[in-house]
């Protein structure tokens, strides 16, 4: 079947996110006076915090400065001090993105298809188009369509429509894939689109799903 668009989800599909997340947090918790390895707490804070924002519960905003809060256990914080905070986080976490080796060749083979390609996450557009322009992967063509700016996260079905609409296609004309079962199998599913699981880390099947375990192995392009 040939799609008049092709929708990728960004960290954790095209981007190594944890990996970068890893390398930071370690190095920022030991710059905060930390000792020992506290990546697994500070992404479990992070998991938390982002299901919130997802949810709407909290702003994209909120949910650094919450993490902050959480993480540093230091819970009267002001919003500039964790916004500085959260600031060399981000820094670290910036100077340590990589794209995985699939990533680009899949753009290329989405773009050659004639689709219309797409990054969609939940993110602010500032953060993601940095993330692609780092790495490479801000190829001629592919549009980012960041949660920030379109006011609704994934998977919220409005999130998708959305997208659908500045793309100018209809579900039943759209393909997503991407790492997250629940924001890009799930949630496109329910509003239409074909939706295909990219699940890199092998992890054990959902409803019967059968991931594909990298983005070459993607047969629809
Ligand atoms: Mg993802």
């Amino acid at each position: 079947m040939d799609y008049k668009a092709i929708i990728f989800d960004l960290d954790g599909t095209l981007i190594d996110h944890t990996g970068a997340a890893r390398v930071a947090a370690r190095t920022w918790a030991r710059e905060l006076g930390f000792h020992g390895d506290h990546t697994s707490r500070w992404f479990e804070i992070e998991r938390r915090w982002f299901a919130a924002y997802e949810r709407g519960t909290v702003s994209h905003l909120e949910q650094r400065r919450g993490r902050t809060r959480e993480f540093t256990g230091e819970h009267t914080l002001t919003d500039s001090a964790c916004d500085e905070l959260f600031g060399r986080f981000l820094s670290l976490y910036r100077e340590a993105w990589t794209a995985f080796p699939d990533a680009e060749p899949a753009l290329r083979r989405a773009l050659g298809s004639g689709a219309r390609v797409a990054i969609l996450t939940n993110s602010v557009a500032e953060v993601q188009s940095a993330k692609l322009q780092r790495t490479g992967l801000d190829l001629p063509g592919v549009r980012l369509l960041a949660s920030g700016d379109l006011g609704v996260a994934k998977p919220r079905p409005e999130c998708y429509r959305k997208a659908l609409e500045l793309l100018d296609v209809t579900p039943g004309e759209t393909v997503m894939i991407g790492d997250s079962f629940a924001n890009d199998v799930a949630g496109p599913r329910r509003v239409g689109m074909t939706a295909v699981w990219l699940n890199r880390d092998g992890l054990a099947a959902i409803d019967g799903e059968n991931g594909l375990s990298s983005l070459a192995g993607f047969p629809h392009l």
